[in-house]
Order: structure tokens, then sequence, then C-alpha cells
């Protein structure tokens, strides 16, 4: 998570809002790649840090399915992120703060869970919770 959080920072420069994300490999330890949002920073929709991060994953391990694999993010996945951690079949999701507002894994919605889905990653919340969410009320408080 601290990691996760370096990565958060990153997107704050470019003047995104900082989250930040990791997969980990099957063996728990492995970093296969990292992300953090680049919405502003590319123009892209669909450019939050977890979904950056799982390409990249994929792209290192030369196929889509992440079996075994942990995604570490700084904030709640949003309802898209969820949807493409039950598509990249990821073993576990470890997240910081809760996002009432618009989370998808636990908060607004659980789509991770849902028990209508083939996939379920278990899922780990509240890693260094006050750390993740102090990083975001300090952006949007400076702007
Ligand atoms: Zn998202």
């Amino acid at each position: 998570m601290r990691l996760a959080l370096d990565e958060a920072g990153r997107a704050a420069t470019g003047g995104d809002v900082p989250v930040g994300a990791l997969v980990l490999a099957a063996d728990g330890t492995t970093v296969l790649s990292t992300g953090h949002n680049e919405r502003e920073a590319t123009g892209d929709p669909t450019a939050h840090a977890e979904v950056l991060a799982i390409r990249r994953a994929a792209a290192a391990l030369g196929e889509w399915r992440l079996t075994g694999c942990t995604l570490v993010v700084t904030l709640e996945p949003c309802t898209m992120c969820a949807g493409a951690l039950v598509q990249s079949r990821v073993d576990r999701v470890v997240y910081g703060a809760r996002d009432e507002k618009a989370g998808a894994t636990g908060s607004l919605w659980d789509v991770v869970r849902d028990r209508r889905l083939n996939h379920r990653p278990e899922v780990i919340e509240g890693v260094l919770a006050d750390e993740c969410a102090r990083l975001l009320t300090g952006f949007f408080r400076a702007r």
C-alpha cells in the first residue's frame, strides 16, 4: 500500500485525483505493474489507476487472466474498475479508503462479491485508510 500511495502522489502532479494502484503476482511479493489516475493527463475517461495497472500486469504476464494476483489500490474501486477486476480474474483486491459516493467494492455497490457473477475476488479494505483518505481530502481542499 505504501507503493500505491507513492503512485497516487504521481497522479496529483499531473492534476489528476491522487489514486494509485499496483498488481502483485501470484507469489504475493513481485510487483507486476503500477498505475495512477491519468484521466486529466491523457484525456482518457477510462484511465483509472486500477485499469492501467490491470492492463500493464496482463501485458507483463502475456495473458489476460490475472489468476492468483492481488490488486492493491488506495481508494475503493468504482463500478468500471470493479468490473475490470472481475473480468481480469484477480484473486484479491486490497484497498485503502472507502468511497461512500461511488464505491463498487462494498460501499454503494458490491460488484466484486455479487453472487450472480462467476468470479468473486476476496476483498480486504481499510489498509492505511486514513493516509489514503488524507491524500484525497488534501488534494480537493487545494483546488
Ligand atoms: Zn475506477
